[in-house]
């Protein structure tokens, strides 16, 4: 008897994971993997991971920090009150919010966990979650995890692909608990200006749903600092907002992230992630604390990283003839797929071609069929180099 045949003997998996698809990256590894059986050099600008290292003083203390036996033990559920209070700092310097750092900040291990967490926190199997399209396929998982509707809502480039909150019917905005936004956005690379924040606000506040803001990019930007949602008067009655080191300073190994804003909210999850974890590790959260506290002005080098990567390869898409969107925010660049292909039938020609592999817009969501996304983590002349195969790849004219 096979193994496949004594595992549906005995049992078969939950029915809410037949409703979980794999997670997106996982497809295209498997891509990547054939490609690689093939003898391809593979050049990954899929998945959105920064090449650059965690700085030095910041690698240098987690040694520390580990050596001392008191870090080495179970740590505090909710974070460090240093943590928090190192947050709570930021929020101030940055945003200049005022956190309560005793029940308006948690730690999380990286934001994609209290992302999905949230679902156990807020959601009722009768209630509705409204997911953006495309979106980080984390948001829809909410759903699946708490058993309820999910209305699905269509960013569009002429909407600057931000959340039409009026284009919403009205019995989905009644039944509707929880929003999720993600700006400046993946994968689109999109900012939101601070009026698109007060009108989610104000909208929540009429129809009594809760804003979740994943913004794991507010310091990754091009022009001026974009705002948080708790910039807008009166949005922690109804807000709460994702933050991780994991882009901000090259940490996304390291499982480290904050949620703020409205105590009730970060409280209720603060109680579920008690039940399921046992928080982020002592030394992990005293580097965060070294790395929070630096100047602001200690992220300017990556952004101008970021932003002349952006440039290199905007120009070598659009010199092509390739559509490009001018995001303002992110590592991503989002652009259309030449001649109209389909998004994963685009990226499976390419990695065949050429071990190039970007990601498929449609694989954050049927909106996002056309597009397709890279990162910006390679050097500036390997991107430009990359790049260029691409359009020697895929002429448009
Ligand atoms: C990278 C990313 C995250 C996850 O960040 P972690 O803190 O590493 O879990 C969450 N949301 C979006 C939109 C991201 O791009």
């Amino acid at each position: 008897m096979s193994d496949a045949e004594t595992t549906t003997r005995f049992f078969s998996v939950a029915q809410r994971l037949k409703d979980v698809p794999p997670y997106l990256f996982q497809r295209i590894d498997d891509l990547k993997a054939a490609a690689r059986e093939r003898g391809q050099t593979i050049i990954s600008l899929g998945i959105g991971d920064p090449d650059l290292p965690t700085p030095q003083e910041l690698v240098d203390e987690l040694y520390e920090q580990a050596k001392i036996n008191a870090n080495q033990k179970y740590p505090k559920y909710k974070g460090l009150d240093e943590f928090r209070e190192a947050v709570a700092d930021f929020y101030q310097r940055r945003f200049g919010i005022d956190l309560n750092p005793e029940d308006e900040v948690l730690a999380l291990i990286g934001s994609k966990e209290g992302i999905a967490n949230l679902a156990l926190a807020v959601l009722d199997p009768e209630d509705i979650v409204v997911v953006p399209d495309p979106s980080y396929p984390v948001y829809p998982m909410n759903a699946v995890f708490a058993g309820c509707g999910k209305y699905t809502v269509p960013l569009k480039e002429e909407n600057g692909f931000l959340i039409d909150f009026g284009a919403i019917p009205d019995d989905v905005c009644r039944k509707a608990k929880l929003v999720w936004m993600n700006y400046p956005n993946n994968p689109t690379s999109a900012v939101a200006p601070i009026e698109f924040f007060e009108e989610a606000v104000a909208w929540a506040k009429k129809w009594g749903v809760i804003l979740a803001h994943d913004n794991p990019y507010s310091e990754v930007y091009q022009d001026g600092p974009p705002p948080s949602l708790l910039s807008v008067e009166g949005a922690k009655d109804v807000g709460i907002e994702f933050n991780t080191l994991s882009k901000t300073f090259n940490m996304t190994g390291w499982r480290v992230g904050m949620a703020v804003g409205n105590r009730e909210i970060v409280q209720a999850l603060g109680r579920v992630k008690s039940n399921i974890d046992s928080g982020v590790f002592t030394p992990i959260q005293r580097v965060a604390i070294k790395a929070l506290r630096m100047p602001l002005e200690t992220l300017d080098p990556l952004r101008k990283t970021y932003r002349a990567r952006r440039k290199v390869a905007e120009k070598v898409l659009e010199e092509a003839g390739y559509a490009v969107y001018h995001g303002k925010g992110t590592f991503y660049l989002w652009a259309r797929t030449p001649k109209g292909m389909k998004s994963f039938e685009f990226v499976g020609k390419l990695i065949e071609k050429t071990g190039i592999i970007v990601g498929p817009g449609s694989g954050w969501g049927a909106s996002g069929e056309g597009y397709f996304r890279i990162c910006l983590t390679l050097p500036e002349e390997e991107l430009g180099e990359a790049v260029g195969k691409i359009v020697e790849a895929f002429p448009v004219r």
